[in-house]
């Protein structure tokens, strides 16, 4: 009897790498260069609020996202960002002995949580243009989740695309993962469906659009039925999920819109000014509909592009992996950055 026999084996997910020095252009995770608003810097918070647990059910920032989004707050379940919640749903809703559908090329921490939970799952392949094909959902399943848009193609799969998936699939759980639909055109979510299909989960996080990755805030919203199955597994797990500082600024965040609405139309004119710059260098560039692109370039692969670009202190994102081995995913910074990145570009990898 040896104890290694009885850990439990997982092949963790690797995040992109956050550089020590400040000293760099991150482009590598795709956080927002402009930080929270003002009304969450203002907002103090006299740190004698961490002697006492936090409310259990964060309900000043579920009454305050429930306000936001137009809904009922018990239609919302808070997490430590999107991953905690997205974690917390597949081991509450991927509980049948079928396998779950979700893209091959997709957010690679899927297939994380389905091994760590025991679930089984196939992945559908992406058009030859990494589009989803809706009819790859519509067979027998235990479940589907994907991003929309996508990660790390940043394409969008239309509404009426995700609303096909979710109707034939009335008898299992339909998560849809938000991270980036802020940046996509108006009309895109499918929050607006959540009314009539108990069987969607939309889930948001505040790291890319509210430019908070560092406090890690997620959340999902679907009926009061869904929630409320999250709500007992999280109870099962660990009741104080979110920390006072986190309820606090969660909440001030929301309460500016128009920085809100100011930083998003900022970054989607830099991409759009971004992607035309690398098509005239020869980049290949997929249509974004997120704070990032995912772009192939034309003359020199991807892999030595990502390398230069690290020794000058730039930072790509590069996945080794088949079929998208030729891309980089760049996450668009401030103006600024991004024309320092076209310059690098220009001199270096055309
Ligand atoms: C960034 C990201 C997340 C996780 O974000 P959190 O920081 O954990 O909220 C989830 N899904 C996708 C597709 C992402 O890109």
């Amino acid at each position: 009897m040896n104890w290694r026999e009885y850990v439990r084996k997982v092949d963790p997910y690797t995040p992109g790498e956050q550089p020590k020095s400040e000293n760099v252009i991150k482009l590598n995770t795709n956080e927002n260069p402009y930080g929270p608003s003002d009304k969450v810097k203002n907002c103090y918070s006299d740190l004698e609020l961490l002697k006492k647990y936090p409310d259990p059910a964060a309900s000043d920032l579920v009454d305050a996202l429930a306000d936001y989004h137009k809904v009922d707050p018990g239609q919302v379940f808070v997490g430590v960002g999107s991953d905690d919640v997205l974690g917390m749903a597949f081991m509450t809703f991927f509980n049948s002995d079928r396998p779950i559908l979700f893209p091959d090329i997709t957010y690679s921490f899927y297939p994380v949580w389905a091994s760590l939970f025991g679930i089984p799952y196939r992945t559908m392949a992406l058009t030859e243009d990494y589009s989803i094909r809706p009819e790859d959902y519509m067979q027998e399943n235990g479940g589907v989740v994907f991003p929309n848009p996508n990660a790390p193609t940043a394409k969008l799969l239309d509404l009426t695309s995700v609303e096909e998936i979710i109707k034939a699939n009335r008898d299992r759980i339909v998560i849809v993962d938000e991270a980036y639909v802020d940046f996509a055109p108006e009309g895109s979510s499918a929050l607006p469906l959540v009314d009539r299909y108990d069987n969607l989960l939309v889930v948001r996080t505040y790291s890319k659009s509210r430019s908070m990755a560092g406090l890690r805030i997620g959340y999902a919203i679907g009926q009061k039925e869904l929630i409320d199955c999250l709500q007992a597994v999280k109870y099962s797990y660990n009741s104080y999920t979110m920390n006072r500082p986190s309820i606090l600024y969660g909440c001030a965040a929301v309460a500016d819109e128009d920085y809100f609405r100011e930083t998003i139309s900022k970054i989607i004119n830099t991409r759009e000014w971004f992607v035309k710059e690398l098509e005239e260098l020869g980049y290949e560039v997929l249509p974004s509909s997120a704070n990032f692109v995912f772009a192939s370039p034309g003359n020199m692969s991807a892999e030595e592009v990502f390398l230069k670009a690290k020794e000058k202190g730039i930072y790509f994102r590069y996945f080794k992996q088949p079929r998208i081995e030729r891309f980089l995913r760049i996450t668009i910074g401030t103006d600024q950055e991004m024309k320092q990145v076209v310059q690098f570009l220009k001199d270096n990898c055309t």
